[in-house]
């Protein structure tokens, strides 16, 4: 049987990355030294990492996770609703709501699962919802399975933004999705505004702060901390598997609205609960944020040192305030060589290129962690100057 056009396609591009030595994923990591890792036995400085804090291998994580093991096993009996809730699972969600000043909590087995299954649930057809047009995948998925109307509006435009809101005035419900931080770009929403807007317009609002749980606000515990908002959100999301060492994702809110999809969300009433060390590892995680604020305060100083050395130079990293720094090359073929380029000097970073962003916004991703050191972004800058001489990124 011949394979379906999809596959053939697909194959075409992949066979000519190959070729032209530009495939950079599914990279085998052998070792993981915090900021390096180990590729093909060579040590390799890692740019592409979420755990911004450096909690992976975290002591008291890992040991967590193993008492976990000890007292629950590897797996659970099934779903949640069923026989799948262990006193880990609720104790893990009163300490997400605790943490997010929420009165409850809900966690799934993913953060795309989260959106899709949390989206879905709550908007159907002749509900609206308006998103950002760099909403991440999950979001995206989410409302096109709900058959809600999905509209979008431009990057982080308040003005786009309140004309979809006049121009949606019949529909029965509408929910504003936005990231608290895109993912990309590394800027950060204009949340007051977004909730002034909300209101205004007597609109849901929901944010998923998959990059911003542990990076903004002082003691790192979100976009509401950064703005000094509290509870304004009602559909609050993160994952447990960026900042958080572990896999799964959260809805924090109110009693309601967590009862009700405890009850109805189809990837939670449908999907085996998280195994036990997963939960454990991912409550350790939540309460060393909260120990060990010097992790913060560390990102947040790579964070200003990085940008500001790339800006000495001339390089080009957008609107970014946060860990994810994109230097923007622009041409997707100079995009892959400069990647090389960087990869061949144990730089592990990696490309982004259309259609993930707007055509001739090709760049690098660079993520800064709390494990690096200031000498580690000096060596990423003295090499990105080497790399400008030869590819000419600068321009
Ligand atoms: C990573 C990410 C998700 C999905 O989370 P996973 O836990 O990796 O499934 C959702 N939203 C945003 C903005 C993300 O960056």
């Amino acid at each position: 049987m011949k394979p379906p056009k999809v596959i053939l396609d697909f194959l075409d591009k992949y066979n000519d990355l190959k070729e032209q030595n530009q495939y950079f994923y599914l990279q085998e990591i052998d070792k993981i030294e915090d900021p390096f890792v180990w590729v093909k036995g060579k040590k390799k400085l890692m740019l592409a990492s979420y755990s911004y804090l450096g909690l992976l291998q975290h002591p008291r994580i890992n040991q967590a996770a193993k008492e976990a093991i000890d007292q629950f096993g590897t797996g659970t009996h099934g779903v949640r609703i069923l026989a799948g809730t262990e006193t880990i699972h609720n104790d893990l969600e009163g300490y997400i709501a605790r943490f997010k000043h929420r009165e409850q909590a809900i966690v799934y087995s993913s953060g795309y699962v989260t959106n899709l299954a949390t989206i879905s649930t709550l908007f159907h057809r002749g509900d609206a919802v308006i998103c950002d047009k760099f909403d991440h995948a999950s979001i995206v998925d989410g409302c096109l399975l709900s058959g809600a109307e999905f509209i979008r509006f431009n990057h982080n435009s308040l003005s786009d933004l309140e004309r979809c809101l006049q121009k949606s005035q019949e529909y029965r419900n509408r929910c504003i999705i936005i990231d608290s931080v895109y993912s990309m770009d590394g800027d950060i929403a204009p949340l007051p505004e977004i909730i002034q807007l909300a209101k205004q317009y007597n609109t849901l609002l929901m944010v998923d702060e998959a990059h911003s749980l542990g990076v903004l606000g002082e003691k790192g515990t979100g976009i509401e901390e950064y703005f000094h908002i509290e509870g304004q959100i009602d559909i609050l999301m993160g994952t447990l598997s960026k900042v958080i060492p572990a896999i799964g994702g959260y809805i924090t809110g109110d009693t309601d609205l967590i009862n009700f999809l405890k009850h109805t969300a189809r990837g939670f009433v449908f999907s085996a609960a998280l195994p036990p060390p997963t939960v454990a590892a991912a409550k350790m995680a939540f309460q060393i944020i909260l120990d060990e604020p010097w992790r913060i305060q560390k990102l947040n100083d790579n964070v200003h040192y990085f940008l500001n050395n790339l800006h000495k130079v001339g390089f080009n990293t957008l609107q970014s305030q946060t860990a994810i720094v994109p230097l923007i090359i622009g041409e997707e073929q100079k995009t892959m060589e400069v990647t090389r380029f960087m990869q061949e000097r144990d730089v592990f970073v990696l490309p982004v290129v259309t259609p993930a962003v707007p055509p001739n916004t090709s760049r690098l991703r660079m993520n800064v962690t709390a494990s690096m050191d200031y000498e580690h972004l000096d060596m990423v800058i003295e090499q990105l100057i080497e790399a400008n001489k030869v590819f000419h990124i600068l321009n």
